[in-house]
């Protein structure tokens, strides 16, 4: 059994309620127990236009090998509809392997840590909610990464502000 996190976004539609699905879309997953998912974050988008996304991270208990998860994921995300017409684009749906126990895994499908992980608010919030001491191999302690992201804006929504912010 390996402890695995995936990064969840969206910014198309409703976004607060598409990452809710996506939490129970993991929690349906065959061979796999979810086991904590972090609060929601609203985040301005990075290099890509449309709405703030809405962001959240969830800790996975999975007998899944990494890139049958990475699969998993991507099934996921087309069950929402997504489209890729270019990287960063607003998406209904992007399901990030961030983490698989302490696993390091570079393949032409997988990279394991998320390599651009350290470098986004939006991942290292959620993240350290779930588990403040959380080490990335290869990489370091999470929440020694927070000071250069300080500027990324980002914060916590709950479902009222969440609508609100979508609203226009
Ligand atoms: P970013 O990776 O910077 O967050 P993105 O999520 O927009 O950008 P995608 O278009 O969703 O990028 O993914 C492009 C490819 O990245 C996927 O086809 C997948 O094979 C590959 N990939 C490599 N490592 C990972 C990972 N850890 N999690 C998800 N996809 C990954
Ligand atoms: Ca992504
Ligand atoms: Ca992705």
């Amino acid at each position: 059994m390996v402890t695995a996190y995936v990064g969840i976004g969206a910014n198309l539609g409703d976004p607060t309620h598409t990452v809710r699905s996506a939490i129970a879309a993991l929690q349906g997953l065959t061979d796999t127990r979810l086991s904590a998912s972090s609060s929601l974050f609203a985040s301005a988008p990075v290099d890509a236009g449309g709405s703030d996304f809405v962001n959240a991270v969830a800790r996975i208990d999975t007998t899944l090998e990494a890139e049958t998860l990475l699969l998993e994921l991507q099934r996921i995300e087309q069950a929402f509809g997504r489209e890729r017409p270019f990287r960063n684009a607003p998406r209904t749906l992007d399901l990030d392997l961030l983490l698989y126990g302490q696993a390091e895994i570079l393949s032409s499908r997988l990279e394991v840590p998320h390599p651009r992980m350290t470098g986004r608010a939006f991942v290292l919030k959620p993240l350290l909610e779930l588990d403040a001491m959380i080490h990335i191999p290869g990489k370091g302690h999470a929440q020694d990464f927070l000071a250069s992201v300080e500027d990324q804006r980002i914060h916590a929504i709950d479902c009222a502000q969440a609508s609100a912010l979508h609203s226009d």
